[in-house]
């Protein structure tokens, strides 16, 4: 089991932080379809209580993003799904014309040519979520659509899409007890990505408890998934393994009604609504350590080489 009690080796996130980290998660979408039984961004909570459509308005996000850009270098669009907004590309140009980077979150179903061909020039990098070289595996995880997973090649085709119209290729996989055993070696070598990060399953209250048990890895697991595939540096991919303490306090993230939130107690805490508010305020309202930010590799060169 992952144990958010375990000794903390780093400084421990803290309210009232004022120093911004260079890269924002905006989860704007809530709505998904795929059903992924580790999800730490389901956001139910948020749709239950604030937000009964799942995301904000188009005008309102772009408001949002407005403010986003002019504060931080680097824009990551989350969700949910984000590729079911229709209005994503408009937001990521919006990003762009305030001379933010952009990255878009995706898990993949959507990412057609003509989706690609409406990213082209306003996102700087796709991440693809992949968990398995196993559609088996994918399906049993929930990371599926009404049951039916992508393959591998449909991946690597969606990789050299994205790397066919200028976008940078970075791919996340979360560890579980279903593919920690696997050598994704080989696939990775044909996806080609420039960052790998991987992320050791994390128990999140109110988003997946209740659906993780008996999936998640302990720190030597997801370590000995890690050094299987070291040598992948090799191939000029920079691994970026992020364990459960990596994770909490760690981000800059945004939900889908607007609002900054934070994992550091291992469930989410909301601020204020950041276009009522004001961005500095809500965001003295979330727990943040800059230490972990720069220790889990989230500084890096956004726009050269990683
Ligand atoms: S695809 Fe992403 S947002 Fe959707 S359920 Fe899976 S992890 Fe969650």
């Amino acid at each position: 089991m992952n144990s958010l009690s375990s000794p903390s080796h780093s400084e421990s996130p803290s309210l009232g932080a004022k120093v911004l980290p260079a890269s924002v998660n905006f989860h704007l979408w809530e709505p998904c379809n795929m059903r992924c039984r580790f999800c730490f961004a389901t956001f139910k909570d948020v749709r239950a209580d604030v937000l009964p459509k799942g995301h904000l308005p188009e005008q309102e996000a772009l408001r949002l993003v407005d403010v986003l850009a002019h504060r931080f270098k680097k824009i990551t669009f989350a969700g949910g799904e984000p590729l079911l907004c229709p209005w994503l590309p408009d937001l990521a140009k919006a990003a762009k014309a305030h001379g933010a980077i952009t990255m878009l979150v995706t898990n993949g179903s959507q990412l057609r040519a003509d989706t690609i061909a409406r990213l082209r020039g306003v996102m700087d990098w796709v991440t693809l979520s992949i968990d398995s070289i196993s559609p088996e595996t994918h399906v049993k995880l929930g990371r599926a659509v009404q049951g039916r997973a992508l393959s591998p090649a449909d991946y690597v085709a969606m990789a050299e899409g994205v790397r066919a119209a200028g976008m940078r290729l970075k791919i996340n996989t979360v560890v579980t007890q279903l593919n920690k055993g696997e050598d994704q070696t080989e696939l990775l070598r044909a996806l080609r990505p420039e960052r790998w990060k991987l992320l050791n399953i994390l128990r999140v209250e109110g988003q997946n408890s209740g659906k993780v048990d008996g999936l998640c890895c302990d720190s030597q697991e997801f370590n000995a998934f890690v050094a299987r595939h070291r040598a992948l540096e090799g191939d000029g991919i920079v691994l970026v393994p992020e364990d459960n303490e990596d994770m909490l306090g760690s981000y800059a993230m945004v939900d889908p009604a607007g609002r900054f939130f934070d994992n550091a107690e291992g469930k989410h805490r909301y601020s204020a609504p950041i276009l009522a508010q004001g961005l500095d305020s809500a965001w003295a309202q979330v727990a943040f350590s800059m230490e972990r930010f720069e220790r889990r590799g989230g500084l890096y060169d956004f726009n050269g080489r990683p």
